[in-house]
């Protein structure tokens, strides 16, 4: 997606670890009116499966996955990295390393809100060692429901996450494929 790469280029900053940061308009400041852009580029790539259900993970994923819901007229439902006491037990639990964090947590779907009858499109903003789509893979595979494939708006393609998932025959579209990132010049390269 054009818009998104020229997005990147201007508006995304490196740091340690080889993260990209996109705070002005994904993850932290939301850009509404380009995210809206951004959920109708998944729409188009997905529109003619039957999906019921929009999957994420708290928190970026969030608010990509709900315009992109929007369109679909289907519920999101996004994965906790904690188990509050206002969640019951009747949940299905997943280990996931967060990339950023660097830390392991438990994360949680309610059995009620996904089951055999679901058909789920798996959004989340970056892709990058795989962790956390193949968390959200699981919980699918848990509840007995359908995953026809995942959308990332960031794939970071020198990370091997979505290699991985490709040979295992998953479905991934990325919005934008980041070939490298040069941290001491700040210069993002574009697939
Ligand atoms: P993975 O599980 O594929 O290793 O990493 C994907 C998850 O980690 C995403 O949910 C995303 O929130 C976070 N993540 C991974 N790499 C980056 C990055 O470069 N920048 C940001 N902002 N988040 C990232």
């Amino acid at each position: 997606m054009k818009l998104l790469e020229e997005k990147i280029i201007k508006e995304g900053r490196i740091y340690p670890g080889q993260v990209l940061k996109v705070g002005a308009f994904l993850n932290h400041q939301i850009d509404v009116p380009f995210m809206n852009k951004v959920a109708e580029e998944f729409y188009n790539l997905f529109k003619d499966e039957p999906i019921t259900k929009i999957l994420t993970i708290e928190t970026s994923g969030i608010g990509i996955a709900c315009l992109t819901a929007n369109i679909f007229n289907v519920p999101v439902l996004y994965a906790k990295k904690s188990k509050g006491i206002n969640i019951g037990d009747d949940v299905y639990t997943v280990q996931v390393t967060s990339y950023t964090h660097k830390n392991v947590s438990n994360v949680i779907i309610e059995k009620q809100f996904l089951g055999p009858d679901d058909v789920v499109l798996i959004l989340d903003d970056f892709l990058a060692n795989g962790c956390a789509l193949e968390g959200l893979l699981d919980l699918v595979k848990m509840a007995g429901a359908r995953a026809v494939g995942c959308g990332i708006v960031i794939e970071k393609a020198f990370q091997d996450g979505g290699t991985r998932l490709r040979e295992k025959g998953i479905r991934i579209e990325s919005l934008a494929r980041i070939k490298s990132m040069d941290v001491v010049e700040g210069i993002v390269f574009i697939d």
